[in-house]
């Protein structure tokens, strides 16, 4: 028998457990750990609420965890309640699938200033990640600022542009849609520090924006280059960039009351404000190849809430080597050390779609399953093991079906328009388990 403990239970977990179970047949056992008591990690608190039919690839994964050498242990904090030495001492491999939960800073003066938050904290709230229920940020204020031109920045421009009825069929939480609907956000302005061509923005995401009820995407005709070079873009980009220009095709739609304005060539030099953030200075860029570079002329952009959607990292590990410039974790093709793996984000870094942890996750269950043939035993005490030194700590961890009793809970506790009303704090799923 082997025994596997994968940390993390979002894609890269599950696609992971899915190809060791695969591969390994009824000699293996597979644990999947989360820190919460509640399974999915970015498909339930990183996909946008109103992006349901991205979130149903979970029913997939309910799949993997209905097989019988599967088992999700949550509640389960790794680094607090074990340590992953521990872990490795209980298992034949433990395999890092932490994701990169943490904003990246951006390095400027400023960014401490209240209500400027980094999107992993802003996606949490409207999300329902506990670590972000009480974060509360002001939308009070006309002007928001996303820094960044990538996916996230346009859930986020998103969210903050719907009305209470275009989230109809979302799960986003409560706390955020009545937030939202009481939002005094008129303006919202995306930061690029670079140009149309080098956006990270996929277009069927881009295109939403051309679609929402009160808001209007708004891009300078002047930031092309010219049509020509269009063609030399890849096809996805080249269809991005063709939404970028139908947004800068005619004068502004005086119809809406919100827009979203692109402003690109535009680098953050810092933040600033009295009490909270009243404005972000920029400085004008222009490309030098692929790189933006500043040019010297700077200007203000009034700001009540800035978001910075540019890019996230994993989580350091006591003992794990850590590369500090991609934010993941120092591995080869996924392994770290002797029984010690990392899949998903926390190999690669944040980039790429949910689908390619499949691949990824396959391919790390390639590398275990070589380094111990099927039909050995590595004598580990696996999983039993681990939930007696659980007890002798106190920790209550939770079970597959205790997810099932919670998300019972709260579908039952679901608005009229709505899958689902997340709980969003550990005392509330644990009630509901009578924990
Ligand atoms: P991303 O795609 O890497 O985009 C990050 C953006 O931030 C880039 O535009 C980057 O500009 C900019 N940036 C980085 N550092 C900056 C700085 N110091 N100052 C100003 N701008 C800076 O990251 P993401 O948006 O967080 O998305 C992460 C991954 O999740 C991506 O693969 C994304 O496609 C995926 N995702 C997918 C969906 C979806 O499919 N619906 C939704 C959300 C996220 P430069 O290019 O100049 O570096």
């Amino acid at each position: 028998m082997r025994h596997f403990a994968i940390i993390g239970s979002g894609p890269a977990g599950f696609y992971t457990a899915e190809a060791l179970a695969k591969a390994f047949g009824d000699a293996a056992r597979i644990d999947i750990i989360d820190k919460l008591p509640v399974p999915y990690g970015l498909i339930r608190f990183g996909v946008a609420p109103d992006h349901q039919s991205i979130k149903a690839v979970s029913k997939r994964y309910d799949k993997v965890a209905d097989d019988p050498q599967v088992r999700f242990v949550g509640n389960v904090a790794v680094g607090e309640a074990v340590s992953v030495e521990e872990l490795r001492g209980l298992y034949d491999a433990v395999i890092l699938a932490t994701g990169a939960p943490h904003d990246r800073p951006l390095g400027i003066p400023g960014e401490d200033l209240a209500n400027v938050v980094g999107s992993a904290a802003f996606v949490g709230w409207y999300n329902g990640h506990p670590d972000f229920a009480d974060l509360a940020p002001k939308l009070d204020g006309a002007n928001a600022v996303i820094i960044g031109n990538g996916n996230v920045a346009l859930d986020v421009a998103r969210i903050l542009s719907k009305t209470r009825a275009e989230f109809a069929g979302s799960d986003i939480v409560g706390h955020a849609i009545d937030a939202l609907d009481e939002s005094g956000v008129k303006s919202i302005t995306f930061l690029g520090r670079r140009g149309p061509h080098q956006i990270a923005m996929t277009p069927k995401e881009l295109g939403e924006l051309g679609h929402l009820a009160e808001a209007v995407p708004a891009v300078d005709p002047d930031d092309f280059p010219p049509l020509v070079e269009d063609e030399a873009l890849d096809p996805g980009m080249r269809k991005s960039v063709a939404h970028l220009r139908a947004f800068a095709g005619g004068p502004p739609d005086g119809t809406k009351p919100k827009t979203l304005a692109f402003d690109f060539f535009a680098k953050p030099l810092g933040i600033e404000g009295d009490e909270r953030v009243e404005r972000v200075l920029v400085e004008r860029t222009q490309l030098d190849g692929a790189r933006a570079v500043g040019t010297g002329e700077t200007y203000a952009i009034p700001a009540d809430l800035v978001v910075s959607c540019i890019g996230y990292s994993s989580p350091h590990i006591v003992g794990v080597p850590y590369d500090e410039d991609g934010g993941k974790y120092r591995n080869d093709h996924g392994q770290i050390d002797d029984g010690l793996y990392c899949v998903g984000w926390a190999r690669r870094g944040p980039s790429g779609t949910i689908g390619t942890n499949r691949p990824d996750g396959y391919e790390v269950a390639e590398q275990v399953e070589g380094a111990m043939p099927p039909g050995s035993d590595g004598g580990k005490a696996g999983g039993d093991a681990l939930d007696a030194l659980l007890t002798t700590r106190g920790v209550r961890s939770t079970s597959f079906d205790d997810w099932r009793t919670i998300e019972a809970a709260e579908v039952a506790a679901a608005r009229p328009d709505s899958p689902r009303e997340k709980f969003v704090r550990h005392h509330d799923w644990l009630k509901v388990l009578g924990h």
